[in-house]
């Protein structure tokens, strides 16, 4: 089996040359649902992996959450199975394309993510979770034909075991966070699954994983034929050019703190983040009725809204914006000046990505985190990821001076 690495470093994927999606020669249905997510250029994964995925070889990608590595895959099987209409009669229970993933949450991302990629593509998605109800499940999978089914190893194989679902007419596989699979000891059950689709050479398979071990790229080369392998390091952890500070403050206090913060000079492009939906209304709300132009980007505003107060926000004719984690991680805008942490994020990671924002293409950026009485508990798990200690302080006198 020839192996081409395509894929490196963070540091080559920069010199990667802006892909645009337009350029791809995409489905148009698939195309419609990728301008509604606003979506505008490849994301290094998708850069480099598109062009091969979509003419139909095989892959194995090293990636983790947050590249755009669902949208990768999902954009390779939409356009798949939108070029290839099935000619005669389909069958229920005989999908096109299985998703392999380790969790319930994962299967429903993708899911999610699927129904939103594939809005205008008329193919229909089934997710198959244990733990679940079976019955409801099986309802769903009669319902009508089902081209794609994101499931949990062990469910999909008891729907296999009981003639609910038949695997043979499978055009593309996607086994996704492989390693997890493997660490949560599913591999038995997804060498059952992978028997019961066609053989490699007549299936697309694509295989991602967060790490690479020995046991993996064992699996990843018996289960995919003359795959290209891509590799997107994470995003570096803290980047140098982040000046990371921490208020400790009181929870009532946030509010006027952040308005003193926006009043500062240097605060020329500002993204304020907070974990929930109404806490970024709130502070939206309250922001805008002392007259300061803000931009909300969340999960309850509709996309195309979205859509225009990222483009206002890069343009700079925006220079706050308030933002929730999953909204926030598509914002690739260099010059950001400072991020807010209105409160700490429960994951880690969440925080890396968040002061990520800043800091960008070299230029030095700021971020501000509030610990209050409500969060501050969260800052040890923080600093494990980041492997350094953040200093603490309390909210520097000269921002709350008049
Ligand atoms: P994932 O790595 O699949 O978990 O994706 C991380 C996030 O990036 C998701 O919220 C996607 O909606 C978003 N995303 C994926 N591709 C792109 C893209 N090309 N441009 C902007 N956002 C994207």
């Amino acid at each position: 089996m020839s192996e081409q690495a395509v894929g490196a470093t963070e540091n080559s994927v920069a010199h990667l040359p802006d892909i645009s999606f337009g350029s791809l020669g995409l489905a148009p249905s698939l195309m419609r649902g990728i301008e509604d997510l606003g979506f505008e250029k490849c994301s290094p994964i998708q850069a480099q992996i598109l062009p091969h995925t979509l003419e139909g070889h095989d892959a194995i990608g090293k990636a983790q959450t947050g590249t755009g590595k669902t949208a990768a895959f999902l954009i390779t099987l939409f356009n798949d199975l939108l070029n290839n209409p099935i000619e005669g009669e389909r069958y229920l229970a005989e999908p096109r394309a299985v998703i392999l993933a380790p969790t319930r949450e994962l299967v429903m991302q993708i899911a999610d993510d699927a129904r939103q990629l594939g809005k205008y593509t008329g193919l229909s998605t089934v997710t198959l979770i244990g733990g679940a109800d079976y019955a409801k499940q099986l309802v769903n999978v009669n319902d009508r034909v089902t081209d794609i089914v994101v499931a949990t190893p062990g469910r999909l194989i008891d729907f296999i075991q009981r003639g609910d679902m038949y695997l043979d007419r499978v055009e593309s596989l996607v086994l996704d966070e492989a390693d997890r699979m493997l660490d949560m000891g599913f591999i038995p059950q997804v060498k059952r699954i992978v028997r019961s689709t066609p053989r490699k050479e007549d299936r697309q398979t694509l295989l991602f994983s967060a790490t690479f071990s020995q046991d993996i790229m064992n699996l990843a080369q018996q289960w995919t034929f003359d795959p290209i392998t891509v590799e997107i390091e994470p995003e570096r952890v803290a980047t140098e050019n982040v000046d990371q500070r921490v208020y400790l403050l009181e929870s009532r206090d946030r509010l006027n703190v952040l308005k003193r913060i926006l009043a500062t000079p240097e605060a020329t492009s500002v993204i304020v983040f907070a974990n929930r939906r109404d806490v970024v209304r709130k502070v939206h709300e309250r922001l805008q009725k002392q007259g300061l132009d803000c931009g909300i980007l969340s999960g309850e505003i509709a996309q195309v809204k979205r859509t225009k107060t990222l483009e206002r926000f890069k343009s700079g004719k925006l220079r706050v914006l308030i933002a929730t984690d999953v909204a926030g991680r598509g914002i690739h805008v260099d010059g950001v000046s400072h991020v807010v942490n209105y409160d700490l994020p429960e994951d880690p990671e969440d925080y890396v990505h968040r002061i990520g924002r800043t800091g960008r293409a070299g230029e030095k950026g700021v971020s501000i985190s509030f610990a209050s009485e409500d969060d501050a508990f969260l800052l040890p798990e923080i600093e494990a990821l980041l492997g350094e200690s953040l200093k603490c302080t309390q909210v520097p006198e000269e921002i709350l001076a008049d």
